[in-house]
């Protein structure tokens, strides 16, 4: 290895668990990370430093004010400029590791892009904040044979499990067996119970090692285990997780998320707005804003979004045909804003 490489990398690899030979592997090793809010940005933090050689990032949204408390890779200006989390975070990890290849893209991932997205990238991370999307990675995951790192925290707590598909449990095997599911992150939200940064940091870093692990070629060392931790009351479990023998994604290969059958047109996004991804035609954001300059209040934009408010609502577009109604939890009164102001 590089003299240089060897000491920016040094501390990690005297570990013995990675040694040189993994280090070299990590700095040739990729990966994609699906969701980029709490746990994502602080696992992209660790992984981009172990030296991680490409990272994918696919996430929907944009910094808030509300993000700054955990989510570690933004900052204040990008909050003001609304940034997509996305194109935030590869300019911060850029920066931190000018060597890795960061690869941020603003979508939401879906069943019309989920194979799109994900294929071709040996492990998959899960940062996301929702189980629809889980199970889609889910789906897709066991149906291409790829290794994926499932990981949830809210309020205090949070869980982690590797899921090696054929060899391990996979998250339907965790959570569609009736009376053997862990309740923890199914009931409740960051939205409802918020979220400490320090729980999602630890899940973070549970999830970080496994990364690690894996594509440094430790595949033997995983401990194949459900991690579950509260930070709060300092209660820590590991659980041997069983296969179904008769689940619907990995035993019978049904992939009801991945073809759509459960996928809405518009799905309730954070305490108080809906977000429409019915459209896949992309917008000429400038355009629209011009037009809509007359008509609506505060209208701003970026390279990614275009933002308004028509009070008490506000509206932000992506280039992508995306909408996040912020304001109300109708998805009627969300689709009627949609048609008047962006198009039918
Ligand atoms: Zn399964």
């Amino acid at each position: 290895m590089d003299p240089k490489l060897y000491e920016k990398y040094s501390r990690q690899i005297l570990f013995a668990g990675i040694g040189e030979a993994g280090q070299q592997r990590l700095l040739g090793a990729r990966a994609v990370l699906v969701g980029c809010g709490a746990l994502g940005t602080a696992l992209a933090n660790l992984l981009v430093r172990a030296g991680v050689g490409h990272l994918r990032i696919v996430d929907r949204d944009f910094v808030e004010p509300s993000n700054l408390q955990r989510q570690t890779l933004f900052e204040e200006a990008d909050a003001r400029e609304a940034l997509p989390k996305a194109v935030a975070a590869e300019r911060r990890l850029r920066a931190i590791n000018s060597s890795a290849q960061i690869e941020g893209m603003v979508a939401d991932l879906s069943p019309r892009n989920a194979e799109e997205l994900l294929a071709g990238y040996p492990l998959l991370l899960d940062g996301t904040d929702n189980f629809e999307t889980r199970f889609l990675v889910n789906d897709v995951a066991v149906k291409l044979g790829v290794p994926w790192i499932y990981a949830a925290a809210v309020a205090s707590y949070g869980l982690t499990m590797t899921i090696l598909p054929g060899a391990t449990p996979c998250l339907a095997c965790l959570l569609e067996t009736p009376g053997k599911a862990p309740a923890a992150g199914v009931e409740e939200t960051c939205d409802t119970a918020g979220v400490l940064g320090s729980a999602a940091g630890a899940i973070a870093a549970l999830e970080a090692t496994e990364a690690i692990n894996l594509l440094a070629g430790r595949r033997d060392a995983l401990h194949g285990r459900l991690v579950s931790l509260d930070v709060w009351s300092g209660r820590f479990q590991t659980i041997q997780v069983e296969r179904d023998p008769g689940c619907r994604a990995c035993v019978r290969r049904e992939f009801r998320y991945l073809e759509g059958e459960s996928q809405p047109h518009l799905t309730l996004c954070g305490r108080d707005s809906v977000q429409i991804h019915e459209r896949s035609r992309r917008l000429d954001l400038a355009a629209l804003g011009r037009r809509l300059a007359p008509a609506v209040a505060e209208v701003r934009n970026n390279d990614f979004l275009l933002r308004f408010r028509v009070p008490p609502y506000e509206l932000t577009v992506f280039a992508d045909g995306r909408a996040i109604i912020k304001g109300t939890r109708d998805p009627s009164v969300a689709r009627s804003l949609y048609a008047r102001y962006i198009g039918a």
